[in-house]
């Protein structure tokens, strides 16, 4: 019998074989595609996500940079400004590299960490009793079964998993947007050699990357690096679609209704393959429960939503490394109990709030004058650096606090970024993906120094950190005390068993 299958090899599959092998446990990975896809979706990353890869040492490996990731200086909601250098400590860091990329990143290290991928095998059913799955598959040589302890839907938005499992997936389905994408050139005329944006006669100038609103729509210039040609996108409401596949004709009249001007797209040099993508309507669902007994969901199969902003896979790896150490403790016999229970009680009010913010976003780049009425405020509100930072906590996931019962500021949050001893930096101390107890105190907690917590307004002097980087347990106690040993020894229970 297999431990963990996990139906699809897109990025959040991908990362939690990762995180499962990490932890002793080699997962079986179906993926129904014979190939990796050519279709590229995100363009980056946006988020936490950039840090926690930085905890697995996978940033280095996707820019080829040893430095630490930095924080963005500025990013935007909903199309608006936001100038994240009013904050002190800047939680949102951007990795602007396509999903074509990262999905492969993450297939070698799967493959390193021995996790067998299967190719053109695809999950068609299972059923499931106290003791395992049975799972019909599809492959190249016919329909055969596997027997697992468990299954993990990483299978998309359209999870057959999901569907098996009986998992309803309330929200809505809009029709009223058409977004056309297409790599494609700008006269060079056009291109402002200072910011890399735009600068249009009779129009102004339209920064790089950043959704631009205009009352009829959404325009996006972004010359991507290492991209073919830059990507044009736009978005209307309630407009007419053209018949067939999307032509540079068709974007070009597109983005003349939105600009109310003219631009002369031309086609990239080269062969491709160049992106040209039109998307009717969207999705924004959540999956009632990610877990049915032995069935788990992770990313797109538990929570669809607008891709404004990037939150994706900000929240789909995410899940991944949550669920990754619950599952492997509870395979191997480790689990403390109710452990795996708490991934979908911390992760769904996370995907809660991504959903809340993709909508909020969704209202705040729509056309029409209320519309540029409510941005006006929101512009207003904005100037205000508190307000900064509780968009910037929202779009990076910093403000998630899972509930772990210690009563301390940094107990249940993302451990902050530290230098401990000897120039190691804590994001590299944890890439093992192992539990840690960091000492402050020069040793009193038992266990060898590693640190002093840097120019920290939060008095420490131990954390126990889970393997997903958050503070299972924090004190503030000088010394260790029968009291703060003790709260040590339950934390452990409740998390490491
Ligand atoms: C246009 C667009 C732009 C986006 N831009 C961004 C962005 O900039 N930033 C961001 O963070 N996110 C972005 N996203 C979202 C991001 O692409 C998704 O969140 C991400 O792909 C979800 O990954 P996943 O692994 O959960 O699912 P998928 O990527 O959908 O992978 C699921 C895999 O399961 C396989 N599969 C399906 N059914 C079966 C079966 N029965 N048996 C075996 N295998 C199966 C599929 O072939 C597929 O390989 C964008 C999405 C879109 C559509």
């Amino acid at each position: 019998m297999a431990d963990v299958v996990i139906a699809g090899a897109g990025p959040n599959g991908l990362m939690l074989a990762c995180e499962l092998s990490l932890a002793g446990v080699r997962p079986l990975v179906l993926e129904r595609l014979p190939e990796r896809t050519q279709e590229n979706r995100a363009n980056g990353l946006v988020g936490q996500v950039v840090r926690m890869l930085d905890r697995r040492g996978l940033y280095e490996r996707l820019t080829g940079n040893q430095d630490p990731p930095l924080p963005a200086p500025g990013f935007v909601f909903g199309a608006l400004p936001l100038d994240l250098s009013v904050l002190d400590d800047n939680p949102l860091y951007l990795l602007p590299v396509p999903q074509l990329r990262i999905e492969r990143m993450l297939e070698e290290r799967a493959v390193e960490l021995h996790v067998e991928i299967r190719r053109g095998h695809e999950l068609t059913g299972f059923t499931q009793d106290a003791d395992g799955v049975t799972l019909q598959v599809s492959g190249p040589a016919g329909p055969y079964t596997i027997e697992t302890r468990y299954l993990i839907g990483a299978d998309g938005g359209h999870s057959i998993v999901r569907k098996l499992a009986g998992i309803a997936f309330p929200g809505v389905t809009t029709d009223e947007t058409i977004a056309r994408t297409a790599h494609a050139v700008v006269p060079a005329d056009l291109v402002d050699p200072v910011t890399g944006g735009l600068d249009i006669p009779g129009y102004g100038p339209i920064p790089p990357f950043l959704h631009h609103r205009t009352e009829h729509g959404l325009f996006v210039y972004a010359p991507l690096p290492g991209a073919p040609a830059p990507l044009i996108s736009t978005m209307e409401w309630n407009g007419q679609d053209a018949e067939g596949p999307l032509t540079l004709a068709e974007l070009r009249a597109s983005a003349r209704r939105v600009l109310e001007v003219d631009i002369a797209f031309g086609p990239p040099d080269g062969q491709g393959p160049h992106l040209m993508r039109k998307l009717n309507g969207g999705n924004t669902r959540l999956a009632e429960r990610f877990r049915d007994g032995r069935v788990l969901l992770v990313g797109d199969a538990a929570h669809v939503h607008a891709a404004i902003g990037g939150p994706g896979l900000n929240l789909g790896l995410q899940d991944a490394v949550n669920l990754g150490w619950k599952l492997a403790a509870d395979v191997r016999g480790m689990a403390p109990t109710g452990l795996l229970d708490t991934y979908e009680s911390e992760r769904r009010p996370v995907a809660e709030r991504v959903v809340m913010s993709s909508r909020a976003q969704s209202a705040l780049i729509a056309p029409g004058s209320e519309v540029t009425g409510l941005r006006a405020l929101f512009t207003e509100l904005l100037s205000d650096p508190h307000n900064v930072r509780r968009i910037a906590d929202l779009m990076s996931g910093a403000d998630a606090r899972y509930d772990v019962g210690v009563n301390h500021p940094l107990a249940g949050r993302w451990a902050p970024d530290l230098d401990l001893k000897d120039g190691v930096r804590l994001a590299e101390l944890i890439r093992d993906g192992r539990p840690h107890l960091i000492d402050f105190t020069g040793g009193d907690w038992g266990y060898p120094a590693t640190a002093a917590l840097p120019g920290s307004a939060v008095p420490c002097t131990a954390l126990l950190l889970r393997p997903d980087g958050y503070v299972a347990w924090a004190s503030d106690v000088p010394q260790p005390d029968a009291e703060s040993r003790a709260s040590l020894r339950a934390a452990i229970q409740r998390w490491l068993g």
